[in-house]
């Protein structure tokens, strides 16, 4: 498996014209390959992080036996029982992956992604692994081979390690929902613009919020347009890794800007 990250490694190096380091965070661009003579096709993954079902979601993919991936925590699992009933009672359509035990991102770098606590050591990014994939087991009946941490960005180490363990991580290319902070129009609209190959990811556990009706009403119409869904087990997919700008500190910008006074000048 040293192969695969001295890949990655590498990939980064030609994207980004700089060296990667095991620290440094990347966010994963997961594609399928593209549809054949049967038409455009797309794979859309759902997250479960924690809090409830939304109900509008599930029940549109039961009616219109739409296929989805649906990362599952540890955490959600517990107070969602009902609900995971009715996906393990439909396997033709649901394939349950893991999105760890306690909903905290592989990273070891940085104290926090997006406001979450980081894992912070290689130690807490196994435990969170493994803790997901023994809650599959014990709550759902399946062995995952699919990983989606909490925030969908890792450091680089751990995605290596991930991956020596035995797991493909899951990227994405079309961002529906933004953690399920937008309304329902732009959500309907991002995924109803989806194209083909694109792996699409918005969130089912936010059932008051209103980016779960877009998820709907996008989802059936890209069924109206002769879109044809998968699951990530059932197709070929490639992985890019997009390196994530490090912030840096103000006071550096300054200095950056100071040499270079020549950047002022406005064309
Ligand atoms: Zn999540």
């Amino acid at each position: 498996m040293r192969f695969s990250l001295s890949a990655y490694v590498l990939a980064l190096v030609l994207a980004g014209g700089a060296v990667a380091h095991a620290g440094d965070i990347v966010e994963p661009r997961l594609r399928i390959a593209e549809g054949d003579a049967a038409g455009p096709q797309v794979a859309l993954t759902l997250d479960a992080c924690s809090g409830q079902t939304d109900r509008r979601i599930l029940a549109m993919l039961v009616e219109n036996r739409i296929p989805a991936t649906i990362f599952i925590t540890g955490r959600w699992t517990k107070h969602n029982a009902e609900a995971l009933a009715i996906m393990k009672a439909h396997p033709d359509l649901f394939e349950l992956e893991n999105h760890g035990l306690n909903h905290v991102p592989a990273i070891d770098s940085q104290p926090t992604m997006y406001g979450i606590r980081t894992a912070g050591s290689p130690q807490a990014i196994r435990a969170e692994v493994e803790g997901g994939v023994e809650s599959l087991r014990s709550a759902a009946g399946v062995t995952p081979r699919w990983y989606r941490d909490a925030t969908a960005r890792y450091s680089l180490g751990a995605v290596g390690q991930i991956e020596k363990m035995g797991y493909k991580i899951a990227g994405y290319s079309l961002n529906a929902d933004q953690g399920a902070t937008l309304l329902a129009p732009m959500v309907e609209k991002r995924i109803a613009n989806a194209r083909d190959g694109d792996v699409i990811i918005a969130h089912i556990n936010q059932p008051t919020r209103s980016a779960g009706e877009g998820v709907v009403k996008g989802i059936l119409a890209l069924k109206a347009k002769g879109m044809r869904f998968v699951r990530l087990d059932d197709v070929q997919s490639s992985q890019t890794l997009d390196p994530v700008p490090v912030q840096k500190p103000a006071k550096t910008r300054h200095v950056a800007t100071a040499v270079q006074p020549q950047s002022r000048t406005r064309y």
